[in-house]
């Protein structure tokens, strides 16, 4: 690692070259070394030194601190994974003509290379996936399938997953003896790091192809779109996460699947807030209903309710309806719909309303702090 070429000698550009001069001489080299079209054995390493250079001096944060502090400065910030994670590399190649992605040409380049794939025996797990999943609160109350589609990375069909072309010997791996991890030592200039990594030969399967699979060049996975029916039990809120076990991406060379992360988003609803398993309406009503009580239809999880809102109700109260709100998600039983109830004050009147509530207000007196019906249920 110590021995490194300066990455814009590697590109061959000045110091201040622009990004547009970077990409221009990045692009060129490329398209001399990509392994789809040179298939000389020191192409790989030419190629993956220039398009680490790349990598750097596209980024600006990253390009700044290995002006500032060369190679050391970027090894002792970044894995080599995050080195290329931001790179545009996926349109480049796309725009070169070349099929294959940042995936499908560097995940098998770099396996076990200081970042990609862990500290662990054998071939590397797939990345686990997040997706984001909306839905209303009536579906979250009743419970939901749906189906969602995702573009990730399946094991090869063609080679089941091994990378090796199909009838082609598998061989032991002379670079780690067949036990998929080799010591590492690596010195970032301020300090010495002696890992146990995963052989990067043999991708830390202990063996090696011999004539790569011609579907997936060796990777034993292919991206594709995946259709996959989710289950949402009834009860979920926004946030809420279900795990799908080993529906996340195929691990390269024949490893485990990642799993698939579902997290749930409840979208607004136009008539209930939502408190932990209660539901909560607001409900309206003018005061000579709050006086006299009346009886009004309510919405509910399971349609329409009519309620009884008692005469001498105080705006405020809230009434509970039992077992009427979302379903618990961990236990039997539901939550409650809570209703409540504001009054309005009217503020346009009449003349002849005017003249009934001034007449009504004669008879109710002033001290209304010393009323005796001061029985509320406030929240
Ligand atoms: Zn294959
Ligand atoms: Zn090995």
């Amino acid at each position: 690692m110590s021995n490194k070429r300066d990455y814009y000698e590697v590109l061959g550009v000045s110091k201040n070259a622009s990004k547009d001069e970077v990409k221009r001489a990045y692009r060129k080299l490329a398209l001399q070394y990509h392994p789809d079209r040179n298939k000389s054995p020191d192409a790989e390493e030419k190629f993956k030194e220039i398009s680490e250079a790349y990598a750097i001096l596209s980024d600006d944060t990253k390009r700044q601190q290995y002006d500032q502090f060369g190679h050391a400065g970027i090894n002792r910030q970044y894995t080599t994974e995050d080195i290329f994670r931001n790179a545009d590399f996926d349109t480049i190649f796309r725009d070169m003509g070349f099929g294959g992605g940042f995936e499908d040409v560097f995940q098998q380049m770099f396996r076990g290379f200081g970042g990609f794939g862990q500290y662990q025996q054998g071939p590397p797990r797939g990345t686990d996936l997040r997706y984001d999943l909306e839905m209303s609160l009536e579906e979250a109350a009743k419970g939901v399938n749906k189906t969602i589609q995702l573009y990730r990375t399946d094991r090869c069909d063609l080679c089941k997953g091994s990378g090796a072309k199909p009838g082609t010997k598998v061989t032991k791996c002379s670079n780690c003896n067949g036990t998929g991890q080799v010591q590492h030592v690596q010195s970032t200039g301020f300090a010495r790091l002696i890992r146990v990594e995963s052989c990067r030969n043999c991708g830390g399967r202990g063996e090696v192809v011999q004539v790569p699979c011609t579907e997936c060049r060796g990777s034993g996975v292919k991206k594709r779109m995946r259709t996959i029916d989710v289950n949402i039990p009834p009860g979920v809120d926004s946030g809420s996460t279900l795990r799908v076990s080993g529906e996340g991406e195929a691990g390269p060379r024949g490893g485990s699947s990642g799993d698939l992360y579902v997290v749930v988003y409840l979208k607004p609803h136009p008539n209930f807030t939502r408190e932990g398993d209660d539901i909560v309406y607001e409900q309206r009503i003018n005061f000579a209903q709050a006086t006299l009580g009346v009886e009004v239809e309510i919405p509910a999880l399971d349609g329409n309710l009519s309620l009884n809102i008692p005469a001498g109700t105080q705006s405020g109260t809230v009434l509970r309806l039992r077992g009427k709100g979302m379903p618990h998600l961990q236990h039997y039983g539901r939550g409650d719909e809570l209703v409540r109830v504001v009054v309005e004050t009217p503020t346009s009147l009449s003349k002849e309303q005017r003249q009934l509530i001034e007449d009504l207000g004669k008879t109710l007196g002033t001290d209304s702090n010393s009323s005796k019906k001061k029985k509320s249920i406030f929240r």
